[in-house]
């Protein structure tokens, strides 16, 4: 006997889409359940091994034993030392003045995007993404009901000429539009970093049209170049920028403490809705994190530590790349831990990368599912964090040689 259990689900419940990456990542696994030896460059994680670990042990230990409060509930917004030293952090590494009282601790970035999407969503609504932007977040709002319209990514990230027109666009349609979500550094999956010019025009038409943007901040501590670039909050003298951040590239995915900087009504209704959803972000990675940044093991550990290894690990991808396939377009991160690879026009990223498993296994994803049109079809991402120093170059010279086989030189 088995249940009929979708005459149960809410109406909602549509608008629940499963990620399009999930069968590459399926079939990865079963092969690699067979004994078969993969080379994965499909990660969307910082590598285990630049992480610090050591030292993370010794301060869980330290807290667990020491810090009653780290197996008990937080405040809903979190401890109050750590968002000061947040505030702290934010001032000295992204030259951005935030009061603690703004910051809300959440269940990493995604928990901070969640949050502020049901806050600010009504089904129907319009949000302006980049197309591509990280797919998890377009899920996130369409569980909500919303609508994503996106506009085109270059070097310098989202082409804010296109975006006017957009807008324009949407409004005559009479649609409502609610905000624009940008991750202006280190893009996901693109691997782009906004330049500073951009940033200001983005800044100054969802002004002259009374937009709020919602900045993920994921990847500000995986700058490799570009120091003089800042986030969009701090342009915003308006109140309009609306930040989530997280810890999870720094400390590592595991820990799940992101935070969203807001005020006024959308702060008050982010902590009344973060009550019965999750309580607080936990609170032994709250206690690990303020001891982290307290002990200046930010700057020890990630920007002369990790930091370096993921740049040597990216500019180990560019030169292979560039070595094997000269002719080849795809992008050159200065931060974060993408590189997008474009196939030519006609080529079919799904198909390739179908292909490169099976034939070379490689492990790369599709481009595709993080468009938001039809665009994207010849796109794949691929990620030097997490791959070893010696999985980087096998795993793009294999690439390259299915590459030639399919498209010539
Ligand atoms: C990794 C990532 C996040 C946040 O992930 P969490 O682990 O939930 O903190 C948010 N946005 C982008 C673009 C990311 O790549």
């Amino acid at each position: 006997m088995t249940m009929d259990y979708a005459k149960y689900l809410a109406g909602r419940a549509n608008w629940i889409k499963g990620s399009a990456l999930a069968e590459v990542m399926k079939k990865a696994s079963e092969l690699q359940k067979k004994g078969m030896k993969l080379v994965s460059l499909a990660a969307g994680d910082p590598d285990p091994d630049l992480i610090p670990r050591k030292v993370l042990g010794e301060i869980a230990k330290e807290i667990l034993q020491n810090q009653p409060k780290s197996v008990m509930y937080t405040p809903a917004n979190g401890i109050p030392e750590l968002r000061e030293e947040i505030a702290a952090f934010l001032k000295k590494h992204d030259n951005l003045e935030v009061s603690p009282e703004n910051i809300v601790l959440s269940i990493g970035g995604t928990g901070a995007l969640d949050l502020l999407g049901r806050v600010l969503i009504d089904p129907g609504d319009v949000i302006i993404t980049e197309n591509p932007s990280y797919i998890n977040t377009l899920l996130a709002f369409e569980q909500l009901g919303a609508k994503i319209e996106g506009v085109s990514v270059d070097n310098d990230g989202m082409r804010v000429d296109l975006l006017e027109e957009k807008i324009k666009e949407l409004k005559t349609k009479g649609q409502k539009i609610k905000f624009i979500y940008t991750i202006p550094t280190g893009q996901n999956p693109m691997g782009v970093t906004m330049s500073m010019d951009r940033r200001k025009a983005l800044f100054e038409l969802a002004s002259k049209y009374d937009l709020l943007i919602i900045e993920d901040t994921a990847y500000n501590a995986m700058r490799y170049e570009g120091g003089d670039i800042v986030p969009l909050k701090a342009l915003d003298n308006e109140g309009r920028v609306i930040v989530a951040g997280t810890f999870s590239k720094v400390l590592g995915t595991g820990f799940r403490v992101g935070w969203i900087i807001a005020e006024g009504d959308i702060l008050k209704k982010v902590l009344m809705q973060k009550q019965p959803i999750d309580f607080c972000a936990p609170a032994i990675s709250q206690y690990i994190a303020l001891e982290y940044l307290r002990r200046g093991y930010f700057e020890k550990y990630h920007l002369n530590g990790a930091l370096l290894g993921y740049k040597e690990k990216r500019d180990l991808m560019l030169k292979t790349l560039e070595e094997n396939l000269p002719d080849a377009k795809f992008t050159k991160p200065i931060a974060g831990m993408f590189v997008m690879l474009f196939l030519p026009e006609e080529a079919d990223g799904m198909a390739f990368a179908s292909k490169l498993m099976e034939k070379e296994r490689v492990v790369v994803v599709p481009g595709k599912p993080f468009y938001t049109d039809d665009s994207g079809k010849n796109a794949i991402r691929l990620n030097f964090s997490r791959p070893s120093k010696e999985d980087i170059p096998v795993g793009i010279e294999k690439l390259a040689k299915l590459y030639k086989e399919k498209f010539g030189e």
